[in-house]
This record gives structure tokens, C-alpha cells and sequence, in this order.
């Protein structure tokens, strides 16, 4: 199968340098950071497809989409692979259409946003938006290696998120271009309210070929730490920071002992048995941070220019998602689960939550702002992973006492906590991808319509 569907593909782009069968290339190019789920891993571990293929422009797209839908192939996207619930890992084995090529920034247009293809970086714009008086509104801890339309079909938010909310919020993404999977495959741009049809839906319904991403002005920051004797204080010091606009901030995140002690390359700023509050604050408004901090009762641990996605140390690189890999790294026994907690009523959820089940789970929060301009205490916890009965049952635990959780255990859509409840990104499938082939397998509720009952 993997040789013929190889001899096809050649025919079909420019170079058949393009089209790769090398088992341990295909299987890397199959692949994404599932291993961070326990569950996941044991699922996905075989999973992978069957040749990839790097396609260069849009035309390219068409012809293999229409050669893949004419035979029944499936087709499962990659952008760098750095998605954490085995997004882009594919199912059914077919091709792997990797966009690492289509990486141009075409423009940036005089009103600060971003026109380009689906491969680039996310840190070369956020360089490129910045030498231009420019930045990314917001970015996952993956920046260096993640690519924009990755980041839009599996991504929600990351640093910037406090300001600017998530990519569905606030019309920080301003257009999508597809190549669809339908009989003919066609180009079809959506604008507007439209983008909702594709983002965050795994690219189950299209292959995000160009993108409108609105930027901000640039900002000179500082990243900015403090140590705290407790949880709650420096909790209640991040939080009063990151709700008050007169703030001017890009993260505000917060790690409860022993989460620091995880990051080893780092330790100089970690201060032993307390809780650590980092923050990325306007360079003008750092003399005001300390203060504040000193305030709270906090410890400035350091304080250091953020000059771009290559500054050192990069604290970002301990945020978000990237928390996580670093207490992975001490203990593989550590898991985690996407959170959101309630703004009035998080205290007490903190509360209920230690009670039952002590420091089997351990609180990282990243503030970010909501749809409607509200700043939440968003969470991604860790866990002490004993079990996957138990880990269900922590989850269940959290959505009684009312804290939202997108479960990254699961390997399709509707239980990631971003599929949408007016069934756009389902209705989009069944218009772009009526016989099911983008990335099968991830759209449960549209194999529950197709399949016979
Ligand atoms: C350490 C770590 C930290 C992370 N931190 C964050 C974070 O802060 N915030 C956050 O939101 N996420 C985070 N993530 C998840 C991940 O990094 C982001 O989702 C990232 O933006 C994915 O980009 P990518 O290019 O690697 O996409 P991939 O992993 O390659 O793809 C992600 C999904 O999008 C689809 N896709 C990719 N390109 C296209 C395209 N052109 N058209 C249609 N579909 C496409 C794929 O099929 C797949 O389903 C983190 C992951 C890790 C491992």
C-alpha cells in the first residue's frame, strides 16, 4: 500500500524528494507529545500513517486532496506536531500532510495584522512581528517550535491570554483559508465569525492554507518572579494583578510548592517550600510590580529583560503547558488536566479539592481573560497519575464542584472543552469532508451521524 500510494503522490508534487517513506521519518512525522497523557500513550503508541508528504503550495493541497478523497485515503495534517492530545496522530494510517514548507509570512498589514502561511513559526513572527513595532497577542509555551496553523487548528491560548483572551475571543484571528476534501476540492476563504467553523477543530474539516492573525503593539517587558510563604497569598497577589487593567501584563502565573522545585535549569529564581508568581510586566511598570510584591509580602526572586523568543533564561518556558513536561521530567508520574476554575468561588474549589485528594494534586494557574473581558483563573493541574479510574474520577470530582475541565486524555474533539455547542465545526465536516477522510476518527459526534445505526 505504502509504495504504490508513495509512487502516486511523486506524481503529484513538484519533487519526489517531497514524498516520504522512510518508516522512521513517516512515524516521527506521525507523532506529537501524546506521550504526556498516560492514557493516551497506551492508545496512540501504534498509531501512525502510512507515507507523508510535504506539499509546497496550494495547488499541490488540491491535487492530493482530490487524489486522497477519489481513492478513500485518509488525510491527517501536521504543523510541528507539538500538540498534546494526539491531534495530528493519524488513526487510520493514509497520508500525512506535512505543512512545514508552507512557512511564508506574506505580510503585515498596516493595521497590525499578520497575513501568512499555515507552516510558520510562531516565534520567527513573533521576531518579525517585533522588528516591525508589533508582537503576537498571544502564544502557546511552545512558541519556538509550533506553527500558526497548528496553533489555530489545535491551540487555544497561552501568554498574552490574560490581555487578549483566547484565539476564539476578541477577533484576534481575522480569516481562514481552506483547501476542502469535498468530490472537488476548493479553496474557500472564511471571514469573520466564519473562522469558528474551522479553528480548533483538528483539522477534521480543511487544510488551513492562509491566515489573517491580528497582532498588537509591541511592548517592552520584563519577566518578573516572586516567592510567596503560601499558596493563597501568592495566589491572591497574582490574581489582584492580573484582574486589574491597571496592569500591563502578558502571563501571570502561578505554582504552588513543589512545582518551582521541577525546574532545575532555572533554580536561581526558585525560592525553597514556597509558592512562585511569574509574571511578564511592561518594563515601565516593573518599579510599580515591586512595590506591589513587597506589598503582598513577596520576595523578588528575579527580575530580566524579555528581548524576544530567544531570551535567556526563557520563563515562558516553565508556563502553560510546558509546567507540565518539567514536572514529567522529575517524575513521569505526574499528569495533568486542563482547568478552569471560578473566579468568585475558586477558593473554596482550591479547598474542597485538597481535602480529597491532598497533593495528589498540585495548582498551576495561568490567568487569562474570558469572551465577555472577565480575567479567570484558568489551571492546569498537576496530578499524581495512580490509575485511570482515578484520574475519572478526579475529573468528575472537578465539574461537580463546578471547575470546567477540557480533558486531555481523550483523543477526539467534544471532550477537549473546545468543541463548539452550536455544532459549527461539525456542520463545516459534513460540508468540506462528507465521507469522512480529514483526520478520521477525531469528530466523534459526525462518525455517531454517518455511521449505520
Ligand atoms: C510543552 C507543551 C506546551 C504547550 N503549551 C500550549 C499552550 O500554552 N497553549 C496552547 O494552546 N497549546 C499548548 N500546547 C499544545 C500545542 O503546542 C499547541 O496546540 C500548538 O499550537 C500546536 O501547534 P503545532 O504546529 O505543533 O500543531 P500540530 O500538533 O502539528 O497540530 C495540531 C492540530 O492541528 C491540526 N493542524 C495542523 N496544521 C493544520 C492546518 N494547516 N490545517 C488544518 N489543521 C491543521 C493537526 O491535524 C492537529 O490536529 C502545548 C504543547 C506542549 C507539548
Amino acid at each position: 500500500m505504502s509504495e504504490l500510494l508513495a509512487v502516486e503522490l511523486s506524481a503529484l508534487v513538484a519533487d519526489a524528494g517531497r514524498v516520504v517513506t522512510a518508516p522512521a521519518v513517516v512515524e516521527r512525522l506521525s507523532k506529537d507529545f501524546y506521550w504526556y497523557s498516560p492514557v493516551l500513550k497506551k492508545q496512540l503508541e501504534a498509531k501512525r500513517g502510512d507515507v507523508a508528504v510535504q506539499p509546497v503550495s496550494v495547488d499541490e493541497i488540491i491535487a492530493i486532496m482530490r487524489y486522497a478523497g477519489q481513492r478513500g485515503i485518509a488525510v491527517t495534517v501536521r504543523g510541528a506536531g507539538t500538540g498534546n492530545y494526539g491531534q495530528c496522530i493519524p488513526l487510520e494510517g493514509g497520508i500525512v500532510l506535512d505543512l512545514a514548507l508552507m512557512d511564508k509570512l506574506e505580510a503585515i498589514t498596516e493595521e497590525g495584522v499578520a497575513v501568512c502561511q499555515p507552516g510558520l513559526k510562531l516565534g520567527v513572527l513573533e521576531t518579525e512581528a517585533r522588528k516591525q513595532g508589533w508582537e503576537l497577542r498571544m502564544y502557546p509555551s511552545t512558541l519556538a517550535k509550533a506553527s500558526v496553523g497548528g496553533f489555530l487548528a489545535g491551540g487555544s491560548g497561552g501568554i498574552g491570554s490574560v490581555a487578549h483572551g483566547g484565539l476564539r475571543d476578541f477577533d484576534n484571528v481575522r480569516a481562514i483559508e481552506v483547501v476542502t476534501m469535498e468530490e472537488e476540492p476548493r479553496v474557500v476563504l472564511h471571514e469573520g465569525a466564519a473562522v469558528h467553523e474551522i479553528m480548533h477543530s483538528w483539522g477534521t474539516n480543511g487544510v488551513i492554507t492562509r491566515i489573517w492573525f491580528a497582532l498588537t503593539p509591541a511592548v517592552e517587558w520584563t519577566q518578573f518572579t516572586a516567592a510567596f510563604e503560601s499558596y493563597e497569598e501568592g495566589f491572591l497577589f497574582g490574581k489582584a494583578i492580573a484582574e486589574s487593567s491597571a496592569w500591563t501584563k502578558r502571563l501571570v502565573t502561578v505554582f504552588e510548592w513543589p512545582i518551582p522545585s521541577f525546574f532545575t535549569p532555572v533554580k536561581q529564581v526558585v525560592a525553597a517550600d514556597k509558592t512562585l508568581v511569574l509574571i511578564m510586566i511592561a518594563t515601565s511598570e516593573l518599579e510599580a510590580l515591586r512595590v506591589a510584591a513587597a506589598e503582598a509580602k513577596g520576595e523578588v526572586t528575579f527580575a530580566g529583560a524579555f528581548v524576544g523568543p530567544r531570551t535567556q533564561p526563557l520563563l515562558s518556558d516553565y508556563t502553560w503547558n510546558h509546567t507540565t513536561l518539567w514536572a514529567m521530567k522529575a517524575d513521569p508520574t505526574w499528569t495533568y488536566i486542563q482547568a478552569g476554575f471560578s473566579p468568585a468561588n475558586c477558593m473554596e474549589q482550591f479547598r474542597l479539592l485538597r481535602e480529597k485528594y491532598g497533593k495528589e494534586i498540585l495548582f498551576h494557574i495561568e490567568f487569562m481573560k474570558n469572551g465577555e473581558g472577565v480575567v479567570v483563573p484558568g489551571a492546569i493541574p498537576l496530578v499524581y497519575f495512580t490509575g485511570e479510574e482515578r484520574l475519572n474520577e478526579l475529573i468528575a470530582y472537578c465539574r461537580e464542584i463546578g471547575v470546567f475541565i477540557a480533558n486531555p486524555h481523550v483523543n477526539y474533539l467534544e471532550d477537549g472543552g473546545r468543541f463548539r455547542a452550536d455544532n459549527i465545526q461539525l456542520r463545516a465536516k459534513q460540508k468540506y469532508d462528507p465521507r469522512g477522510l480529514m483526520n478520521p476518527g477525531k469528530m466523534l459526534s459526525f462518525q455517531m451521524e454517518t455511521q449505520p445505526k
